[in-house]
């Protein structure tokens, strides 16, 4: 895309964002889905006879893939715990019937903050305040003994060796809240809501073990891939949309909180330039981090492998693959905020709504299954291996276009527990 259509379209997908958490004990929630995914195994037994007279049994397993299964509304947790991981800074979430947030000082409560929705917590002070960044990118405090409180990850070493079950992965899904709704198909189809689906069918992934066919791709229900311990979805809630707006600032800070293992925001593109024979998938990098350009070589593949048996009209820009951009206008500054990572990160835009086809896949539940399995597979691929995708990718390149800060509006309000 050009470098004007990309600021345009950056500036209207700049993100909103909530999570979903998982703890080690399982939600109801996540527990339902574990039932809704386990009876896809099915084993059978049957009695067979070997050479001598004695009598064994073999046993035959049918692996059904998982198919399209409807995402998960995200748990909400019944009340205020601090799990054993918690020493002070971390994720905060707010339990059934909401939460007071202060202002910073706790002099003046802010809003009972919605139920479901996260905050970073930045800092633990005396007499029980926690310091919180909210999806305003604004700084509140809060009584610790209100909310649910979720230590960082233990950052294992990424490859062979990682075990994937202490896994914390951020998925965050752009754009969110009237102002902030991303690139818009013809078809009248927004981003905003496109990415959330998205995000949560990969949240699904991981909270399940699976076993994939890595020669294919295909995942099924099985053990080879433990459920990850913490998935945080960033703009989340018990809003059926999590549709509010949501800064880059708290975003970032909310995976920094959690020392996250991988980082992933889930976009959709716009802007395109060419017509190509195979998939146009974009993924951006954190340039600091080698890791990152790593990251971003396998997302590349793996949504070519998820998306081109779907076989339509592809688009793309003239450098398709895993790349990275450093603004020229304010220097330090990436694209879409994404240097305030400090993990390896990704911004995957998978497939474009400005061309009309792929926006009529992105309409289908099938095709974000598709996205949300690439997004599973090339996770799992980058934490537990340390091999490069199989895909271009290119050097850091100076930008002239908007660098897409994303900071939340002055006039960005945290969703209240009474829909306001
Ligand atoms: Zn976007």
């Amino acid at each position: 895309m050009t470098a004007r259509s990309v600021g345009l379209v950056v500036a209207i997908m700049l993100v909103a964002t909530a999570c979903a958490t998982t703890t080690s004990q399982p939600s109801p929630d996540e527990t339902s889905l574990l039932g809704t995914l386990a009876p896809l195994v099915t084993t059978t037994t049957s009695p067979t006879t070997t050479t001598s007279s004695t009598t064994t049994s073999t046993t035959t397993t049918t692996i059904v893939p998982i198919g399209v299964p409807e995402p998960t509304v995200l748990g909400v947790p019944a009340e205020p715990a601090i799990d054993s991981q918690f020493a002070g800074v971390g994720m905060a979430t707010v339990p059934a019937g909401g939460a007071p947030i202060f202002s910073q000082g706790g002099t003046e409560q802010l809003v009972v903050a919605r139920e479901g929705l996260v905050f970073a917590v930045t800092a633990t002070l005396d007499d029980g305040w926690l310091e919180l960044v909210t999806m305003c990118d604004t700084t509140a405090w809060a009584r610790a003994g209100d909310l649910v409180l979720n230590g960082p990850s233990q950052n294992q070493a990424v490859g062979k060796s990682f075990n994937f079950a202490k896994a914390v992965v951020v998925l965050d899904p752009g754009h969110g809240g009237p102002w902030n709704i991303g690139a818009v198909a013809e078809t009248g189809l927004r981003e905003k809501e496109i990415n959330v689906d998205i995000a949560r069918r990969a949240r699904d992934l991981f909270l399940a073990p699976h076993t994939v066919d890595w020669e294919t791709g295909t995942i099924y229900t099985g053990d080879q891939v433990p459920a990850a311990q913490r998935v945080i979805v960033t703009r989340t809630g018990a809003d059926e949309l999590a549709d509010y707006e949501a800064g880059l600032l708290f975003r970032a800070e909310l995976a920094n909180a959690m020392k996250a293992d991988a980082f992933v925001a889930i976009h959709n593109n716009a802007g395109h330039e060419n017509k190509l024979e195979t998939p146009g998938s974009d993924v951006y990098y954190q340039s600091q981090l080698e890791d990152s350009r790593r990251f971003a070589t396998i997302m590349v593949e793996e949504f070519n492998r998820s998306f081109a048996p779907f076989g339509t009209d592809w688009v793309g820009v003239q450098d398709v693959g895993a790349k990275s951009r450093l603004s020229t206008k304010n220097p330090g500054k990436q694209y879409y905020g994404l240097k305030r990572t400090e993990m390896p990160a990704v911004i995957a835009e998978g497939a474009f709504m400005s061309n009309r086809s792929e926006a009529d896949l992105l309409a289908t539940p099938e095709f974000r299954q598709a996205y949300a399995e690439a997004v599973y597979r090339a996770v799992v691929r980058f934490l537990t291996d340390d091999a490069f995708g199989d895909a271009a990718s290119f050097d850091p390149k100076s930008w002239g276009g908007f660098a897409g800060s994303g900071d939340a509006r002055p006039e960005c309000a945290i969703p209240s527990q009474d829909g306001e």
